[in-house]
């Protein structure tokens, strides 16, 4: 363990100044991605800046309809709160597909955004890798990959996002609210996390010195359309190699509009505007899902050892729409695949 200062935010303005006079501090709240990195030696913050008594920990409804999730709300709070219940049950059921029950109680919502990836390299600083340690190399590649990206991939890292949650948040097209040196600003969930290009050690789009303050979830929670598919190793804590988030809104028989994205196989969640509009105006079913499929899948590039990921994508995708469409959501209780 290596050594380092630690203070206690008082407000997200005290954060802010706290993190702009140490640039090689870092936030802590839930703590349950960022010790594991201290302990192996993959993060060495000079101070933990604790932020987890910051006011940031209500799920509150908006004047237009949506919803308000503050940075701070442990991941299990917002699976159960009534609004998610009852309103966005895709993003109940991502949060629950993920992780322990024991780090769902601990784990922030901002920091899930923030948990880096789950590639074993990054974490064995005994091995080249681009990400913790740039110019490095990368050694997944030609290496142990079987877990590894099939879209949107570089050069210089292959690596996944490990979230579950940011899956369905994407889907449901939510914003991030962050706060900076220079004030608020706003970003699309799909524009906060980035592909790895030639910077993989940069996993998203919030600036040094940021905070994320919030989560807004528009008006429409897909409720009655819906799925969260996570295909895994094993049934329980354990990442996806392949998840998918599929809601759908029907006008009578035809689809009026949909939404596909997926974990497991990139640097971020994964959607592609392009396949969701292939599916608008089209009859639910395994035609229209597997053309849709198709389009998310066109660029994908296997590794050595994950080419089987862009099968099991294909048919995640068609499985997952099938149950959206039917109104019968894939349980997260009982994980057998349907
Ligand atoms: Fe590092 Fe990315 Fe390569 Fe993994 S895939 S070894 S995280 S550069």
């Amino acid at each position: 363990m290596i050594n380092f200062q630690y203070s206690r935010a008082s407000d997200v303005a005290d954060a802010v100044r706290m993190i702009a006079g140490d640039p090689a501090a870092k936030f802590i709240a839930g703590g349950t991605n960022l010790i594991d990195l201290m302990k192996e030696d993959v993060e060495r913050p000079t101070r933990l800046i604790d932020i987890s008594r910051l006011p940031l920990r209500k799920i509150e409804e908006t004047s237009d309809g949506g919803v308000r999730i503050g940075a701070l709300v442990p991941n299990s709070d917002l699976a159960w709160h009534p609004l998610i219940e009852q309103r966005y049950p895709l993003l109940k059921n991502a949060i629950l597909a993920g992780a322990s029950q024991q780090l769902r109680n601990m784990a922030s919502t901002g920091g899930n955004l923030l948990q880096r990836t789950r590639c074993a390299y990054f974490y064995d600083t005994a091995t080249p890798c681009n990400k913790r340690q740039p110019g490095s190399g990368c050694s997944a590649i030609g290496g142990a990959n079987r877990t590894h990206a099939i879209l949107g991939t570089s050069e210089s890292c292959i690596a996944t996002h490990p979230s579950d949650m940011c899956v369905a948040l994407s889907a449901l097209d939510a914003k991030v609210h962050v706060t900076g040196p220079s004030g608020d600003r706003v970003l699309a969930f799909t524009d906060f996390h980035r592909l790895p290009e030639s910077r993989p050690e940069i996993d998203s789009n919030l600036r040094p010195n940021e905070i994320i303050t919030a989560i807004e979830l528009p008006a429409k929670g897909f409720s009655a359309n819906y799925s969260y598919l996570k295909i895994r190793d094993r049934l329980s804590y354990a990442f996806a190699l392949v998840s998918i988030a599929a809601a759908l809104e029907f006008d009578g028989e035809t689809i009026k509009e949909a939404r596909v994205a997926l974990g497991g196989v990139a640097h971020k969640p994964w959607r592609d505007a392009a396949a969701e509009n292939l599916l608008r105006g089209q009859p639910a079913n395994q035609a229209s899902f597997a053309r849709a499929a198709d389009r998310l899948l066109r660029d994908a590039r296997p590794q050595e050892h994950n080419g089987f990921k862009i099968e099991l994508a294909r048919r995640g995708i068609v499985r997952t729409l099938t149950q959206a469409a039917q109104g019968i959501p894939q349980s997260q209780s009982d994980k057998k695949i349907r």
